[in-house]
C-alpha cells in the first residue's frame, strides 16, 4: 500500500513555482490576469465590487488575478487598486462572452432529483456556510496558483455546462468532474491550509483548502477525508479519497475552484498539468457520474450556483 501511494505521487506532474501566473481568460468563469502599474514590495490592495482581489508578483511586476463569475455580464468592468499610501486608482478591463454548451440528462430516481422542504432548508444553511468559508482572506505573498491534477482519472464533465435535468434548467456546472473508482487517492492541488471539512447535501463529504488570497479548492463526494481544519497541506499530499457521498449518480470527484468568492474553471491554474478530457460533450449518457445539480430557483442566497455540483 505504501509503495502504491509512493507510485501515485511519482505519477503526478513536476511541481511548478507557487508564483506562476494562471492563464488569462477574459470571460465569465475565467480568471483575468491584469498588470498593475505599481511598484514596491508590499502586496497592492485590489478590490472589485467591494471584494478583495488577489495580487501576485511575477518577474518583478505586480498583477491582479481576478475570478470572473459565470453570471458576470460581458463588457466593461472596473477594479480598484492601491499601493502603499497612494490614493486608490481605477483600472478598466473588457470581458468577452463564452458559450460553454448545454448538457441534457434524464434521471429516473425522483428522490435524487427533488429535495423535500426540510432538505431545502438544509441546502440553504449549507450554502450560506460554504459561501462564508470561501469569503475568508488569508494573506500570503505566494498563493497556490499552480495546480497539479488531483487524482488518477480523466475529466468526465467540463466546467460551465448549462445543465438540463429531466427537461428543467439547473445551475451551470460550477466545477469539473473527474471519474475514478471509490478509494482512489486525492491529492492537494497546491500548498494551503484546510479551511473546512463537512458532510453536505449535494457535495457529500467535502474538503475545502484555502490556497491563499481568496483562492480555494473544494473537493466533493469524497469517501474519506484524511486532514482536519487548520492543518497545513503540501501540494501533492494525499488528503482523502474519491467516493460517491452526497447527491451523485456514482463515484467521482466534483472539483470546484473559487477565487474572490466565485467559481472559476480549474484549468486556469493547471496549465499543461491536466490530462486530455475523456468526454465533455453535451451528449453524455444518463449513466455518467455527476452531481444532481440544484434547480436554478431552489435557493435565493447569493452564490447559490456555486456550492459545487
Ligand atoms: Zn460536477
Amino acid at each position: 500500500m505504501k509503495l502504491f501511494a509512493f507510485l501515485m505521487m511519482m505519477a503526478l506532474p513536476v511541481m511548478l513555482r507557487a508564483t506562476s501566473l494562471p492563464q488569462n481568460e477574459p470571460f465569465p468563469g475565467g480568471v483575468m490576469v491584469i498588470p498593475l502599474p505599481v511598484q514596491g514590495k508590499s502586496i497592492p490592495r485590489v478590490h472589485m465590487d467591494g471584494k478583495r482581489i488577489m495580487a501576485v508578483s511575477h518577474a518583478g511586476e505586480w498583477f491582479a488575478v481576478v475570478g470572473i463569475g459565470l453570471d458576470a455580464i460581458p463588457g466593461e468592468n472596473i477594479i480598484e487598486f492601491q499601493s502603499g499610501g497612494a490614493a486608490p486608482q481605477q483600472l478598466k478591463f473588457m470581458l468577452q462572452s463564452k458559450d460553454y454548451g448545454i448538457q441534457s440528462l434524464t434521471i429516473q430516481n425522483p428522490e435524487l432529483v427533488n429535495p423535500t422542504p426540510a432538505e431545502l432548508r438544509r441546502i440553504e444553511r449549507e450554502q450560506l456556510h460554504l459561501d462564508k468559508v470561501v469569503s475568508r482572506w488569508r494573506n500570503t505573498s505566494h498563493p497556490g496558483t499552480a495546480f497539479v491534477w488531483p487524482t488518477q482519472g480523466p475529466e468526465t464533465s467540463g466546467f460551465g455546462l448549462r445543465r438540463v435535468l429531466n427537461g428543467e434548467p439547473r445551475s451551470p456546472h460550477s466545477g469539473i468532474d473527474i471519474g475514478a473508482p471509490t478509494g482512489t487517492p486525492l491529492h492537494a492541488p497546491a500548498d494551503g491550509v484546510v479551511a473546512d471539512v463537512g458532510r453536505y447535501y449535494y457535495c457529500g463529504k467535502t474538503l475545502t483548502i484555502d490556497l491563499g488570497q481568496g483562492l480555494f479548492s473544494v473537493y466533493c463526494h469524497m469517501s474519506k477525508i484524511k486532514v482536519h481544519p487548520g492543518q497545513r497541506v503540501k501540494q501533492g499530499q494525499i488528503v482523502g479519497a474519491i467516493g460517491a457521498t452526497g447527491r451523485t449518480t456514482g463515484p467521482n470527484l466534483h472539483w470546484t475552484v473559487r477565487l474572490n468568492g466565485v467559481a472559476v474553471d480549474p484549468h486556469a491554474f493547471l496549465g499543461a498539468n491536466a490530462p486530455a478530457p475523456k468526454s465533455t460533450t453535451a451528449s453524455a449518457p444518463a449513466a455518467a457520474t455527476m452531481t444532481v445539480a440544484p434547480k436554478l430557483a431552489t435557493v435565493k442566497a447569493p452564490g447559490a450556483a456555486s456550492t459545487g455540483n
